[in-house]
């Protein structure tokens, strides 16, 4: 954090990598994929970024937010001496960005294992007007009613629940990068 103005520069490489490219594009459009290849060369405030793109600096503070807060980019906060006010230098920081994507997609992964597992696993009672379904336990215990609208339950066939779910896990695998 306390670097001189200019200890960006190391961040040379290019913002093309197709997933780096989806995770900005996801967070913040186009104009955040302009603003991330902006600081990609340099560090730039939020008045650098909107003159040079050319949009209204509200904008730019609320895309360098979403990125912010998904780890794509980070600041640097320098007192100005005469006005006494702080000036952010925004800078892009690529891999913490994939390693924090990374980290996301794990968690999600981890939670569709379990229901995977969960529906795998049990027997699901539903009733007629799609209310939640419920375990087996829980069903007997209402005398197999549906407790919202007393409808009566019957046996719910899951298999394309688990269908989705796989699919789903599947192509949370495939987007895992690097691991
Ligand atoms: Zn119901």
């Amino acid at each position: 954090m306390g670097k001189k103005r200019g200890g960006a520069k190391a961040q040379q490489k290019p913002l093309e990598d197709p997933v780096l490219r989806g995770i900005i594009m996801g967070i913040g459009g186009e104009r955040g994929y302009e603003i991330a290849k902006l600081l990609a060369k340099e560090e730039l405030t939020d008045d650098e970024l909107a003159k040079k793109i050319e949009i209204r600096v509200n904008l730019v503070r609320r895309i360098l937010y979403d990125l912010y807060e998904n780890r794509v980019v980070s600041y640097r906060r320098v007192r100005d001496e005469h006005s006494g006010w702080y000036i952010y230098y925004w800078r892009i920081d690529p891999e913490r960005a994939v390693g924090y994507f990374n980290e996301n997609k794990r968690l999600l992964l981890q939670k569709l294992e379990k229901r995977l597992e969960v529906e795998r696993s049990a027997m699901f009672f539903g009733c007629q007007e799609g209310c939640p379904k419920l375990p087996f336990e829980l069903a007997a215990e209402n005398d197999f009613k549906c407790p919202r609208c007393n409808g009566k339950l019957e046996p719910y066939d899951n298999s394309n629940v688990i269908k989705a779910l796989e699919r789903q896990i599947e192509s949370l695998r495939q987007q895992l990068v690097g691991s």
